[in-house]
């Protein structure tokens, strides 16, 4: 039994039954605050990870939208939960040269993962949460951060939940099941009012659906594959579908404008990645294979093109983000 099964179990026994949204927030917490789990020897590999063409097409998107609001200086380069810190390493590689001279505020609660960004990325700052960001125009990416947010389920009128029965973790009830996520929509509500009060534009890219539907996506990912949602609370990763409907409307109703939802790899094309591959083999020959097989895994449609999506959240001042028209 993990240290955590232990703690949630005695908190089912004295409290009864936990929501499901209370065992993905405990999960996700421990999980992430004890690991880096990215990469070949962790639970799951993510685009940026995949090649630095993910990272230097959101730079180039970003510095885009940026020169064509007018260069502001006091703009900040902001990301929620990054990981190694290796797609704000590319983008800025290349905000850099376009001239971005702002700061950089990493959103991270894991000190594992603030360790490796801090490597990646020297001079960063790092806040809890996004209430703690400065009041400045942002240029913002969330690469798979919302789908580690706690999710609730409800079947039928009640809420789905987490107990004991048989000896083990066991949910309360099964049945046709509609999902919301209470805290993606803070999220993303925060950001949308930052970016009408203050100017910029946010990337966010997750696996998700552009429809919102019912539906149990509720996930475990441990050493690169699928296990059982309740087995080893806290040692793995805990993940659940994006609803990029409901993140627009959230958006639109903070004030903010928001792009069409598009699949990854359309998006990608559409901001050049097949120029990017040509060159980056150009410059190294005897990576040529490697760099193919990274823009294939990006963009395909039956590997990570069309499950991932993307949407541009952004201040009405501001101009919309390439890549989405
Ligand atoms: N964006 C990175 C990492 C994705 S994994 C990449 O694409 O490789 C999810 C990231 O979100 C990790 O950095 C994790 O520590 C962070 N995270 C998860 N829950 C969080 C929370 N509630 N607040 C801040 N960061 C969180």
């Amino acid at each position: 039994m993990t240290p955590l099964e232990r703690a949630l179990r005695d908190r089912i026994l004295s409290e009864g039954p936990i929501t499901v949204e209370a065992f993905m927030g405990a999960c996700n917490a421990y999980y992430y605050a004890t690991r880096d789990p990215l990469g070949a020897g962790g639970d799951f590999t993510t685009a940026p990870e995949i090649s630095q063409m993910f990272g230097e097409l959101a730079g180039a998107c970003l510095a885009d939208c940026w020169a064509r609001a007018g260069k502001p200086e006091a703009a900040i380069y902001v990301e929620l939960g990054p990981g190694r810190g290796t797609l704000a390493a590319d983008a800025l590689r290349v905000l850099r040269t376009a001239g971005f001279r702002g700061q950089v505020h990493f959103v991270e609660t894991s000190p594992v993962l603030r360790e490796a960004q801090s490597a990646a990325v020297p001079g960063a700052a790092w806040l809890d949460d996004i209430d703690s960001l400065p009041d400045a125009p942002m240029l913002l990416v969330a690469n798979e951060f919302l789908d580690a947010l706690p999710i609730r389920q409800i079947v039928g009128t009640a809420e789905r939940k987490v107990t004991i029965a048989a000896g083990g973790l066991a949910f309360d009830r099964d049945g046709e099941i509609v999902e919301t996520a209470p805290a993606r929509t803070d999220a993303v509500s925060k950001i949308a009012m930052r970016l009408v009060a203050s100017g910029g534009a946010a990337l966010i890219i997750d696996y998700g659906h552009a429809k919102s539907a019912p539906g149990d996506t509720l996930q475990a990912v441990h050493a690169h594959g699928f296990a059982p949602v309740l087995d080893r609370p806290g040692e793995q990763d805990l993940t659940a579908h994006v609803d990029f409907e409901a993140i627009a409307r959230s958006a639109r109703k903070a004030g903010a404008a928001v792009t069409s939802i598009v699949p990854q790899g359309q998006w990608l094309k559409r901001l050049g990645i097949a120029a990017r591959a040509r060159a980056l083999a150009k410059a190294h020959p005897e990576r040529t294979e490697e760099i193919a097989a990274a823009q294939e895994r990006l963009c395909n449609a039956d590997r990570m093109g069309d499950l991932f999506k993307v949407v541009a959240i952004h201040s009405p001042d501001w101009p919309a983000p390439a890549g989405f028209e």
